[in-house]
């Protein structure tokens, strides 16, 4: 088959979908883009969208930066709190937890990162848990955050998703995109080589493109439904293949980190914003019926309810590609990986700055199709693997689940990070690649993966030099954090300020 390509130049683009995907990429390519082309989204308020996508990570900074955003006015109209990392309870066994948390651990050496130190340190009994050496793990576990001037906190937020569209949608309008409400009753395929044309509305009216990006979440209408792209099914990896999730009243302080509780059946987390809390359960339909999912929850949640709690079903995977021909799937109409580690915000963010990148303004290159298809996969791989880690490593008995992620195969690029890890305590981030050496380390360190060996560079330390090094450390961490106010009074004198 001839690779797809058209010299037709791009005036008219058209987002199908106004979830978080269509609002995110419809408010970037508004700011850059808005007044060479002509950028209309359509939604449907009937539909609705899948109103979960509440954690975030640090990169989320980097997209608020593009488009300008106010830090405060942001979360006064998300109602967002600070995120400094997640805490795993009972992932490696029920009763165990620990903290991944964002920022750095310690110091490294050029040569061999800190945990090679500790890893010295803790075999001559000077050093405390690992976790300690880490400025946002303690502000986090103290309940304490602020703005630090200088080699300051490295945090994301949690934020209210559907309070988070309509803020994007408020930038977008202002850069001229154009929203159209109502039902795609059709897709039409009629373009060049089966090219999308346009997209037929409930009403008959039509909206036609020479670019079409499907943000229609799960349904995928246009590149899995219309355009036939197939899907990489990755239960085998990633069991869990439905959510329950409800919002609750919030009846504590909120903490500065997302929780992410093991269960037999999987998980749940806690979201706390400012004005309530999110939850949710995430299982394996084989472990836990669909009928029973919401009462599950119910038992396993704090506050009023302040919705009906709602089944999602999905299937953990990728389309094959997530650009075929004049079409880009941007957010869970391009693939999904469960909520574990607060991704999917992100890779919309990655995909959005990546078709700007990339755009095809004077017509569709086969390279540029095979380029963004390349990168696409490769960030879903590597986080893959990452959310794989958290489940293989595990010491939790008497469940089906726990039991056939630690036995089952993994990638074999997981099964090399392990075992280099294992052997001589060495992490390598590869180009590019999301989470860092210091994710790595503390989940394998949490799931009890300690390694056999440590780098001669920390040999060179003498038993003095290596006590005075570590509990410096840790004396710098314990003075920062306690110079730090309480998180919720903080996040409400800044929301104040907006
Ligand atoms: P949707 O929100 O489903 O939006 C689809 C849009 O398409 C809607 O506007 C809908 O109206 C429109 N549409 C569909 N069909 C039609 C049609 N025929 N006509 C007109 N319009 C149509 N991500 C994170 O980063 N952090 C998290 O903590 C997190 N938690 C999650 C928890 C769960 C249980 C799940 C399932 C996902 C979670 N995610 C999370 C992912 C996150 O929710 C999504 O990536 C994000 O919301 C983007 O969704 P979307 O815009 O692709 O799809």
């Amino acid at each position: 088959m001839t690779p797809f390509h058209t010299s037709q130049a791009v005036r008219r683009v058209v987002i199908a979908g106004g979830g978080t995907a269509g609002w995110m990429v419809a408010a970037l390519m508004g700011k850059l883009m808005g007044k060479q082309l002509q950028i209309r989204l359509v939604e449907s308020e009937e539909i609705g969208t899948v109103g979960v996508g509440e954690a975030t990570i640090p990169a989320l900074h980097a997209y608020h930066e593009l488009l300008g955003i106010n830090e405060a006015e942001f979360m006064a109209a998300t109602q967002a709190t600070f995120k400094l990392g997640i805490q795993f309870e009972g992932w490696k066994t029920p009763g165990e937890s620990y903290l991944h948390a964002f920022g750095r651990t310690g110091q490294d050496h050029w040569s061999a990162g800190f945990q090679h130190f500790w890893l010295k340190g803790r075999a001559q009994g000077l050093a405390r848990p690992y976790g300690e050496y880490c400025l946002e793990l303690r502000a986090a576990e103290a309940n304490r955050f602020a703005h630090l001037p200088r080699n300051g906190l490295n945090y994301a937020y949690h934020l209210d998703a559907s309070r988070y569209a309509r803020f994007l949608r408020a930038i977008a309008e202002r850069h001229g995109v154009q929203r159209l409400e109502g039902k795609i009753a059709a897709v039409l395929a009629e373009g060049p080589d089966g090219a999308l044309s346009a997209l037929r509305m409930q009403d008959g009216s039509l909206v036609e493109g020479e670019l079409f990006i499907d943000c229609t979440g799960f349904r995928s209408l246009l590149l899995g439904e219309t355009l036939g792209v197939a899907y990489e099914d990755w239960t085998h990896w990633l069991p869990c293949d439905r959510a329950v999730a409800v919002q609750t009243a919030a009846v504590r302080e909120a903490p500065p980190y997302t929780r992410s509780i093991a269960h037999d059946f999987g998980w749940q987390w806690r979201i706390p914003l400012q004005h309530r809390v999110g939850n949710g359960l995430v299982y394996s339909s084989q472990l836990l019926a669909d009928a029973d999912a919401p009462e599950v929850l119910r038992q396993q949640v704090e506050g009023e309810l302040l919705i009906q709690p709602r089944v999602l079903r999905f299937t953990p995977g990728q389309r094959l590609r997530t650009w075929e021909k004049n079409c880009i799937a941007v957010g869970l109409s391009s693939g999904f990986i469960e909520p574990l580690e607060s991704t999917s915000i992100h890779l919309i963010q990655r995909a959005a700055i990546r078709l700007l990148q990339m755009f095809p303004a004077g017509g569709i290159q086969a390279c540029d199709i095979e380029e963004f298809n390349r990168q696409s996969q490769k960030d879903l791989e590597h986080i893959r693997d990452f959310i794989v880690l958290h489940y293989h490593l595990n010491a939790r008995q008497g469940s089906a689940l726990w039991t056939h992620c630690r036995e089952m195969a993994v990638p074999a690029s997981l099964r090399h990070r392990l075992e280099l890890f294992a052997q001589t305590g060495r992490v390598f981030r590869p180009a590019d690649e999301l989470f860092a050496e210091n994710s790595w380390i503390q989940v394998m360190l949490g799931q009890g993966l300690t390694p056999k060996a440590w780098h001669p560079v920390a040999d060179l330390m003498g038993e003095a030099e290596l006590r005075q090094f570590l509990s410096t450390l840790h004396e710098q961490v314990a003075h920062t954090v306690q110079s730090l106010p309480p998180h919720e009074a903080y996040v409400r004198r800044f929301c104040a300020a907006a």
